[in-house]
């Protein structure tokens, strides 16, 4: 196996000292003492103490629900003009500093530089996307008659609590913000503790592109603590998570309690169908760049794929000599082209999937653990894998492709939607027929053809049964964060 792990000297204090100063944002003022504490925050590459995150307490969750409800009185009355004009500014911020955030997003969550640097390009046209939807949100109204008039007004919906995850550091923070500040609503959010830099960073990028104080307010804490004492709070008029899908359902029981609209990005274990109508070896090799973008943790990741019969050992072939070759390295180097996974859980929680794969007769075709410090686990690629498998029910969020062999279109259907996930699944044939009809048959948000990719800043972004609901991209995104009033005028 020739996995190049290349030791750098990231680990350095120089690099370590290029992570900015962690604190809350709480009605306009950071504030860098948590009542209850901190908590540290690990270079996932090095295993070195990055900073300290503060946690709030009780009176200061309570303080940032505040200023949220006062800041929702002015900030709905603001013109979409205006809303959308610090949106900008501050998108068009976060592109001069991308450097800086995408060095502190690399150092808290491992991957390669290049997609830090990416990640802060697609949050800024997402930031820009939905600034302009604050301008085209209409509502409708109808004459009846010389006496009557209908109009169904749209209205933001008022206060956010928004909670994000590690993975997508920064682009999921920038998703909730800039639809919820579109419409005209005001938010409390509590990014990952584990990765909190990206979300400090863009969050001084709103305030430095003048954003009123007190319409977003960034906490930290405990996280089921925090969540309890924000969707309980008579402020908060909305709840908006992506997460794993079991902490999604107890979030939305959580909102349940006081009929609270809630958003959910959960969890996928996106299937990927390869017809022995393509050319095996050139999917394969399109498949890198997105299963182990991220070290595969990521909602959409491609996870398992099913290839005919006919073209599935070529495929596999290709897909591990492909993985084979992928650079793992501390994010920070230039030549990464895979980081470390970004906390301890996964590399467990792989490991795990391995060896119950293996214990199954499957084969391990590459990858596999890695010396040295960090949470480095090779690009892995298991052939033959059963349906019983573990690795094949519960989502790996790791870079681990999965393959299994099928003959049949209905078939392979079936297996696709045989797990509780929906979000996403992807499709590769050469026949127009096949193309038009099987994406139809998928129970899943989103669906790729012939390609890996999922719309862009411009589109519905989300998914169905146990993946969740609602949608993250897209004009849709800001109707999230709306609501609908009838005004029956004599
Ligand atoms: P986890 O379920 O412990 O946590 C997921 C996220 O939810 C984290 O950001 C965490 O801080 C937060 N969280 C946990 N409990 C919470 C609570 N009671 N209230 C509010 N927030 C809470 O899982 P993990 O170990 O961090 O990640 C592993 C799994 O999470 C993966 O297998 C994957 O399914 C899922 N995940 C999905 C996404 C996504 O984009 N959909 C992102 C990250 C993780």
């Amino acid at each position: 196996m020739s996995i190049q792990l290349h030791s750098t000297d990231s680990s350095t204090d120089a690099t370590d000292r290029r992570y900015p100063q962690l604190a809350m944002l709480i009605d306009g003022r950071w504030v860098e003492t948590g009542g209850s504490g901190s908590r540290q925050v690990e270079n996932p590459a090095t295993l070195s103490i990055l900073g300290n995150v503060p946690l709030a307490d009780e009176q200061q969750l309570d303080a940032a629900l505040a200023a949220a409800g006062r800041a929702f009185g002015t900030w709905r009355l603001v013109s979409p003009r205006d809303r959308a004009g610090v949106l900008h500014r501050a998108a068009a911020l976060l592109r001069e500093r991308t450097e800086t955030i995408a060095t502190a997003m690399t150092l808290e969550n491992g991957k390669p530089l290049r997609e830090s640097r990416d990640e802060v390009a697609f949050s800024a046209d997402i930031i820009d996307f939905l600034a302009g939807e604050a301008q085209r949100s209409f509502g409708t109204s109808t004459i009846d008659g010389a006496t009557r008039r209908v109009t169904l007004s749209v209205e933001p919906i008022g206060p956010v609590a928004a909670f994000t995850p590690w993975n997508y550091p920064l682009i999921v923070p920038a998703r909730k913000i800039a639809a919820a500040l579109a419409a005209g609503c005001t938010m409390v959010i509590k990014p990952d503790e584990e990765t909190p830099a990206s979300a400090v960073e863009l969050a001084r990028a709103l305030v430095d592109a003048g954003l009123p104080a007190g319409v977003v307010n960034v906490v930290f804490g405990e996280p089921a603590r925090v969540s309890a004492h924000l969707i309980a709070s008579p402020v908060v008029r909305k709840v908006s998570f992506t997460g794993s899908t079991s902490v999604g359902k107890h979030i939305a029981a959580l909102a349940s309690a006081g009929a609270k609209r809630t958003m959910l990005e959960l969890g996928g274990h996106a299937p990927v169908i390869v017809f022995d109508d393509v050319d095996p070896v050139a999917v394969a090799q399109q498949a890198i760049g997105s299963k182990f973008h991220n070290a595969g943790q990521s909602c959409g990741s491609p996870t398992r794929f099913y290839v005919h019969q006919g073209v599935h050992d070529e495929f596999v072939g290709a897909l591990s000599e492909a993985a084979s070759r992928l650079v793992v390295a501390d994010g920070i180097d230039e030549r990464a082209q895979m980081g470390p996974l970004a906390n301890v859980r996964r590399l467990d929680a792989v490991r795990r999937l391995i060896v119950d794969a293996a214990g199954r007769n499957a084969s391990v075709v590459t990858g596999g653990a890695l010396d040295g410090i960090g949470h480095f686990w090779a690009p892995t690629v298991i052939a033959n894998v059963d349906d019983d498998a573990q690795s094949m029910n519960e989502e790996p969020f790791g870079p681990i492709a999965l393959t299994a062999p099928f003959t049949d279109t209905d078939e392979v259907i079936a297996r696709a939607n045989r797990l509780p996930y929906g979000l996403a699944a992807y499709v590769f044939t050469g026949s127009a027929r096949t193309a038009a009809l099987v994406p139809r048959a998928l129970e899943v948000g989103m669906v790729g053809v012939n390609h890996f990719s999922l719309g862009g800043e411009d589109t519905f972004f989300g998914g169905v049964k146990e993946s969740g609901y609602g949608s993250e991209g897209g004009a849709e995104a800001v109707h999230e964060y709306q609501i609908r009033k009838l005004i029956d005028e004599a």
